[in-house]
């Protein structure tokens, strides 16, 4: 039978050990010395432990429980972990807690983090409990607990300096806490290297005020709405905008960068469907470096045949994006296949109904790549218009078209093996 905890008592006895470590007023009793074993005092009713020592030894001696000594906020609660989960690591967070008491040891201003002295005190109370393996912090990551509209859905969150992160619930319950934050790790550092790439691109036109982003991981949520996004960017507030995940974290490296290039242009987005998706989609796929579609693995599958296009990058084993997008587009252009096709090749055979509105993402992406190297970002970058497009231009968008089509076809081209 279990007995349930106060996380208050948890939380209170750590912050207590924080405020005698942090030099605050000395404790009612000297540091005791000798074994922690011996000398740990018999425990307060509000501080029993779940689990004993003797468990949490045998607990910590598999390999795989020590991500748990991160103590991060969320691992101290049935949520994100399980009940039993939770419960091993509040009991290890007051054992600590008493072990560093005990035991006078010195110890940093967080227990929540991979400096080298936590990361000693946690190894000697490991030693002292008598479990066999060393901790080395796995995601030492400071949660907080999200405020935001749907706060039951995405309970904690991680601030960065271009964003700020929600993980929902059930993503997180679902792929495991392990998993779905060793995905966190290896994708973040990307995304903030992107997202600078994509500030400075765009430094002479971001809105004045430009707080981190929102990005709210919600995979599951791909299954019941909008399912065929990869990632939307939703503007409502300065409060409540946001970049919503769906689907995997390949789907997300593989939009991410598009979804940001829309939140720092937020202010554009209007009825031009080239100005808002065009320009977006030519910004974060042949102006930056978009380091996160490397990340994605959906097209590996396909790889042969990338290879033999011509548009498998073999130096990174990744998609080549910048090219799959001006082989994609050639192949609209030239009326191979497609949606958009029967729209675009209006510029050839009707070319009054040509209008910018009809480009598919990929044509449309090209054609700003292409307005951009006979304008200049800045002229591009200030059209908000369809009428703004046609002045900078100077001529009807279907003769314009057919021209960038040639430009399309010699980028196509320089990289085809057909
Ligand atoms: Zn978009």
């Amino acid at each position: 039978m279990k007995k349930k905890v106060d996380l208050a008592a948890v939380l209170l006895a750590l912050s207590l050990l924080l405020t005698a470590c942090a030099g605050g007023p000395a404790a009612d009793t000297p540091p005791a010395t000798g074994s922690p074993e011996t000398q740990t005092p018999e425990p307060t009713p509000s501080e029993e432990q779940e689990k004993t020592d003797e468990e949490l030894a045998a607990f910590y001696s598999s390999p795989e429980n020590l991500y748990l000594l991160d103590l991060t906020l969320p691992l101290l609660e049935e949520g994100y972990v399980d009940a039993d989960t939770a419960a091993f690591a509040r009991a290890s967070a007051l054992s600590l807690t008493r072990y560093a008491r005990n035991a006078g040891k010195a110890a940093p201003d967080d227990l929540v983090g991979d400096g080298e002295e936590l990361v000693e005190l946690k190894n000697g109370w490991l030693d002292a409990i008598g479990a066999t393996e060393d901790y080395t912090p796995f995601a030492p990551l400071h949660f907080e607990r999200s405020t935001i509209i749907d706060a039951d859905v995405y309970p904690f969150m991680v601030r960065g300096s271009s964003a700020n992160w929600y993980f929902s619930l059930e993503d997180v319950r679902e792929q495991g806490y392990v998993d779905f934050f060793s995905s966190y790790l290896r994708f973040a550092p990307l995304a903030e290297r992107d997202f600078a790439d994509a500030r400075e691109y765009l430094k002479d036109h971001l809105p004045e005020d430009n707080p981190p982003v929102k990005i709210c991981v919600g995979f599951h949520q791909g299954n019941v709405t909008t399912s065929w996004f990869s990632a939307e960017f939703q503007y409502a507030d300065n409060d409540h905008n946001r970049i919503q995940l769906y689907h995997d974290w390949d789907s997300a490296a593989y939009s991410l960068l598009h979804e940001y290039v829309h939140y720092l242009r937020r202010e554009e987005s209007l009825p031009s469907a080239f100005c808002t998706e065009a320009i977006t989609e030519e910004i974060s796929t042949f102006e930056c470096e978009n380091r996160l579609q490397m990340l994605c693995s959906f097209d590996r599958e396909n790889k042969e045949a990338f290879l033999s296009y011509g548009v498998w990058d073999e130096e990174n084993d990744c998609l080549n994006y910048r090219n799959y997008e001006i082989m994609a587009a050639a192949s609209y252009y030239m009326g191979y296949s497609g949606t958009y096709i029967s729209i675009a090749r209006y510029a050839v055979t009707h070319p009054e109904k040509m209008s910018w509105n009809y480009l598919s993402y990929e044509e449309g992406a090209c054609l700003a790549r292409y307005i951009t190297e006979l304008y200049g970002k800045d002229a591009l970058l200030e059209c908000s218009t369809n009428a703004d497009l046609d002045e900078l231009i100077g001529k009807p968008v279907d003769e314009f078209y057919r021209e960038f089509g040639e430009w399309l076809l010699d980028r196509y081209a320089a990289f085809s093996r057909s």
